[in-house]
């Protein structure tokens, strides 16, 4: 077998893996990187990129479907708008072939060997990874090992994926659009994917174990989504199990009373969740310290075994690209002898649903179960100019200070557009903004983000347009 010898060692070409080997080959760290499917691992392939092209051609088709029926109030009109739903997956096939093209060459001008292949750990320090394509085994010995072997779908066994039961994949690359999809989780694949969908014509029924949908949010910032969905037609199920399915009754589903009724589906998609990638590869030989399914790591995302990094959907939640990032910049930068931790003040998340909705930092129960007094100030899209511009309305901006001393503690958001808010969020809490600082920062008019210096003011006493 050939044998080669490198300083690190990457498993897993995911967000968290390539950007990990970048960081490492551009700060001259001798690193390959084994990656068993493709490079730029879930989220470029089979996650975040693809699932927000299809909902961009939803959005689309959804658009030309009001301009066809006649009712927008633009005046725009369309006759008979149709969708090539095969051209559609072909589109965002070709984004993702280019992105993940360029994740390769990223790594090669950074210096990254990159073994396609399988690894299968032997111990902290050595990997053999298999290629694909028949080619001969290579071990690869290595000072520093980084595990960023991501996550996967959990199944139900009452429902193994397969056939008419989808996984996110399945839901991403349709050959048809089925008549109707029952959609079990309203998380974020569930309701992303669901209203992407609905967009796209199909009959949707979301299936739901709680009693609320996104219930990792707050109800004050779901509700937009929920009426959305009701005034899209998508049938809701809440407080519901799921028990099996065949083909001529479809989905059966029991409430919370115990009675029993089936939903008619071509397609189910099944989203309630992803577990990490931890098993078939020589991991449970390291012994390492588990946090229950995930690997445990530290401050510094070391595990519990010397020299052997994790991190990304493997180390747990949240399990976001950007997390995944940033710990990999953070794990490289260590390897090359710098003084890092990953400990972010907040990290950010969006769901792409319609309206979009995001969190960044403490939400208002959260500061008060955290102890402290806090400000909490909303300021509705309805009283901005530029919203009613793009006729985007619905919503609102609601910010959390610190009522002592005005230290803003958190930002949340749901409307259309708001997913470009986060950048402006994310920094006022790493730089330990007050709210002070943002309302008297000059915001462009006309812009939505107006409608976050207006949540600051308005926190202040001193809101202008409300
Ligand atoms: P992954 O991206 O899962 O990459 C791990 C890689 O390791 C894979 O390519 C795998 O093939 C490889 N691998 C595993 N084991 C081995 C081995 N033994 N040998 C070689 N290679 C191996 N997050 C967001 O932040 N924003 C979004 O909008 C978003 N949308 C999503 C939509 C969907 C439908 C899904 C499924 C996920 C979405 N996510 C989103 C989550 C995001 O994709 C993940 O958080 C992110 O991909 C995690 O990165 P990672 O590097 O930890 O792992
Ligand atoms: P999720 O945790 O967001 O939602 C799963 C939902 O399924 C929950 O509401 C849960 O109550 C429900 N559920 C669980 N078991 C059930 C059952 N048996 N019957 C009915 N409902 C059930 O999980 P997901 O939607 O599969 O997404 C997985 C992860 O992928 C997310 O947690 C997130 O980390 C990532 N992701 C992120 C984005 C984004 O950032 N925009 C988009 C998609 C996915």
């Amino acid at each position: 077998m050939k044998e080669i010898s490198t300083k690190l060692l990457v498993i897993g070409g995911g967000p968290g893996g390539y950007v990990a080997a970048i960081r490492a080959g551009q700060l001259g760290i001798p690193t390959v990187l084994a990656e068993g499917a493709s490079l730029g691992g879930t989220c470029l392939n089979i996650g975040c990129i693809p699932s927000k092209a299809l909902i961009h051609a939803a959005q689309e088709f959804a658009h030309a479907r009001q301009f066809g029926a006649g009712t927008s109030p633009l005046g725009i009109k369309v006759t008979n708008p149709q969708i090539d739903i095969a051209q559609t997956v072909r589109w965002k096939d070709g984004i993702v072939a280019r992105l993940s093209g360029g994740v390769g060459a990223l790594l090669r001008k950074a210096g990254v060997q990159v073994q396609r292949g399988w690894a299968q750990i032997e111990d902290g320090k050595t990997a053999v990874i298999t290629p694909h394509d028949g080619g001969e085994p290579v071990r690869v010995h290595c000072e520093h090992l980084l595990l960023a072997t991501g996550s996967e779908p959990v199944s139900l066994p009452s429902m193994p994926f397969g056939g008419a039961i989808w996984s996110s994949t399945d839901a991403l690359s349709p050959d048809v659009l089925p008549k109707r999809l029952v959609v079990v989780g309203a998380g974020y694949i569930g309701l992303e994917l669901g209203m992407a969908y609905r967009k796209l014509g199909v009959e949707v029924t979301v299936v739901e174990a709680a009693q609320r949908v996104l219930p990792s949010y707050d109800e004050e910032l779901t509700q937009p989504v929920l009426e959305a969905l009701k005034r899209s037609g998508v049938v809701l199920h809440l407080g519901c199990s799921v028990a099996g399915y065949d083909a001529q009754q479809g989905v059966h589903v029991r409430n919370a009373r115990a009675d029993e009724f089936a939903l008619p589906a071509e397609r189910v998609l099944v989203a309630v969740g992803r577990r990490p990638r931890t098993q078939g590869f020589g991991l449970e030989g390291l012994q390492l310290d588990m946090a229950g399914r995930f690997v445990a790591v530290d401050a510094h995302c070391r595990t519990s075994m010397r020299n052997v990094w994790a991190i990304g959907d493997v180390t747990g939640e949240p399990m976001l690209a950007h997390r995944a990032m940033a710990q990999g910049e953070c794990v490289a930068e260590q390897i090359a002898g710098k003084n890092r931790r990953f400990e972010p003040m907040a990290i950010p998340a969006v769901c792409f649903t319609d309206p979009e909705v995001v969190v960044v930092g403490q939400t208002p129960p959260q500061a008060e179960a955290a102890g402290v007094e806090a400000i909490t100030a909303t300021f509705p899209f309805a009283a901005n100019g530029r919203a009613m511009t793009l006729e985007a309305t619905g919503g609102f901006v609601r910010v959390v200070a610190r009522k002592s001393d005005h230290l803003i503690l958190g930002w949340q958001a749901v409307g259309q557009g708001v997913a470009e808010l986060v950048a402006a969020f994310a920094q006022s809490l790493e730089m330990g903004a007050r709210l002070e600082d943002v309302a008297h920062t000059i915001h462009a008019h006309p812009t939505l983000g107006e409608a976050v210096q207006e949540a600051a003011l308005k926190a202040l006493g001193q809101a202008l347009h409300i």
